[in-house]
This record gives C-alpha cells, structure tokens and sequence, in this order.
C-alpha cells in the first residue's frame, strides 16, 4: 500500500496545486476509496475562484466532491462494505439527531459532516458518510453515470419541492450542467419546459435535453414576457432560477402564473438583496422557496434515476483530463461560461 499519492490541494484564491501527499488514514467505521472519475461541479468553480466556501471548505485542504471508485481498505467495524466494491459516496451526512434531521431536513442539519478530496488518487470516506451515503455502484452503471448524484440529488429534490406535475409548464433559468439536469429531470416528469439561457450552445443542449421552447437572453431582454405569451397570458405554473444572480431571481418571479411556484434554487453571492413586489407576491398568491443541497433519500432516489439510464453523464460532461491538469482545468471554466463539466481522472 502507497504512503503517499497525488492530490490537488486549494491554497486559496485560485491558487490549487497537484502534488504529493500522504495517503489518508482510516479509522473506525471509515472506508478507502481509490478515485476511479471526479466530476467538476460549479461549487468547485466558485470556491477555486474566492478561495474558500463558509460551509464547506476552509484551505489549505483537498478539494473536489463528485466521485466514484474502488474500496481499497475498510476500517474496523465496517460490515457492509468490502475491499474491491466499486461505490459512489455523496459528499455529506447528516447527525441524524438535531432539529432539522428529526423533521426530515438533513440538508440543514446542524452539524452536517462534509467530505472533499475527490480531486485525489485516494479519498477516506469518513464513517458518518459510509453509514449513511455511500452506496455500491451496479456492475452495468460507469463511475461517471455514478459520479453525478451528488449534483443530481440536489436538482431533483428541487424539483420535487417546487411540486411540478405531469403537464405543467416550467421554466428553468440558467442552462449549466445544474439547469440542464432541471430540464431533463422535468421532462422525465412530464413537464412542458421553457428553457432560458444566454448561449446558443447552451440552449442547443437544452434543446437535445428536450426542451420544448428556447428564449435566448442575448435576443430577449425580458424572457419573462416571452414565457407569458407562450403560456396564455398566464405565466409557467413554475419557475426554477438556476443561475444565481439577484436580476435572474426577479426574472423568476415574474414569470410564474398567479398561484405559481418560484424556486431560488441558485445561490447568489454573499450579501446579495433582492427586493420583491409584494402585492404581486401577495394577490398573485406566489409560492417563493429555495432549495439548498440534498438529503440521503434524495441521494437514493438520484441513484435510482441513474441506474435506470435516465440520466447520463455523457449530456453533462463534456470534457476528460488527467489530474494533473486540474488547475488548467478550474481557470477554464472559471473564464467560460457555458461550460459542462469535466471528467478528472486521479
Ligand atoms: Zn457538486
Ligand atoms: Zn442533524
């Protein structure tokens, strides 16, 4: 067994570095996992770009968290696991004890554990995430399909809080690999999508993940009168805000019919306001929620959906490069938007 492998290590402000380091340790209850695919994800993005993210990650400390490989060790006690399983691991796990989790909400549990080190040869799963969110992998499903359901989760416990029903009109704003999941994930419910994007790229994507109308906001200044006039008058019975930007969360107000449901489901940057107008929250009855990260059920669920080749990755990554390239990597997607994710392999 290696004492030392290569990982990429954040330092902070867009300042990673792949490098030599030692080998995690495992304890009690943990597992070793030899990283077969990490996935880039936006969070990942916007952490390399200011350096830190409050919640989830303080450097210098590994990073990455969309994964998917091979158990090369279990620590004592682990009984449902064994060395060579392949198995994706989300990363997080809630207490199970707090407030939050005895209502069902482990995405604001109090104490919610977080793992990174993805963008790593290997990576410990700690043993709250073994007990709770790591699940074997099918023979038939790659680490890649895997890999997505940490992200896939998130979109799909969005949806289901947004509560769309089969024949509805959504319309989704933002097309990164986050929106497009929106809009295959509503079409597999039986929705009517309006995608909204600025690229023509992105709305081609959206278009192949069966849209089934396109606004451009490079042609439309103000999407939200489109999606009306192609709804009746009336506005989308739902409006997903996928971008996280202060004007796109008005966009989505606007959008929605009286009785409708907006979803913030993009986080805006720090210190962001936005100021609504209450009597048309108010006597239009507007439903407004967000929607933050996932729970194990919705893990569960994303897994489900991906076993069923529902969802693939081959619609949501687009580009594959060694670990080694990781921070040419990050500086790319950091200066284009439009981008799908990339497939790192350690
Ligand atoms: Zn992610
Ligand atoms: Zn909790």
């Amino acid at each position: 067994m290696k004492t030392q492998m290569m990982a990429a290590v954040l330092y902070g402000k867009e300042h990673l570095q792949v490098e030599p380091v030692a080998v995690p340790k495992i304890e009690r209850g943990d597992i070793l996992v030899r990283v077969r695919v990490a996935l880039t994800c936006g969070t990942d993005v916007k952490v390399f770009r200011r350096g830190y993210h409050a919640r989830m990650i303080v450097p210098p400390a590994v990073f990455g968290h969309e994964l998917a490989g091979d158990i090369i060790a279990i620590g004592e006690g682990v009984t449902q696991f064994s060395v060579g399983q392949r198995v994706v691991a989300a990363n997080s796990a809630p207490c199970n004890s707090c407030f939050f989790c005895q209502r069902g909400l482990e995405n604001l549990c109090e104490d919610l554990l977080f793992n990174n080190g993805a963008y790593a040869e290997y990576i410990r799963i700690p043993a709250r995430i073994v007990e709770r969110n790591t699940y074997a992998i099918q023979p038939d499903v790659s680490y890649q399909d895997a890999a997505l359901v940490e992200p896939l989760a998130c979109v799909l416990r969005g949806l289901e809080e947004t509560g769309i029903h089969a024949g509805d009109t959504i319309a989704i704003i933002g097309l990164g690999p986050i929106g497009l999941m929106f809009v295959r994930l509503a079409k597999l419910y039986g929705a009517r999508v309006i995608a909204i994007g600025r690229r023509k790229t992105q709305l081609d994507r959206a278009h192949a993940a069966g849209a089934d109308e396109l606004i451009s906001t490079e042609q439309v200044p103000r999407p939200a009168e489109v999606v009306r006039r192609l709804t009746g008058g009336r506005g989308s019975d739902a409006a997903i805000e996928a971008v996280g930007n202060p004007e796109t969360w008005h966009w989505a107000v606007d959008m929605v019919r009286r009785g409708g449901t907006v979803n913030f489901f993009g986080g805006c940057p720090n210190q962001s306001r936005v100021s609504l107008d209450t009597s048309l929250l108010h006597y239009s009855e507007i439903t407004c929620k967000a929607s933050f990260h996932h729970t194990p059920f919705y893990i569960r669920k994303a897994l489900d959906i991906i076993c069923n080749r529902d969802i693939r990755a081959r619609d949501f990554v687009n580009r594959e490069e060694p670990l080694a390239n990781l921070l040419e990597v990050m500086r790319h997607l950091m200066s284009h938007n439009g981008h799908l994710k990339t497939a790192i392999f350690p």
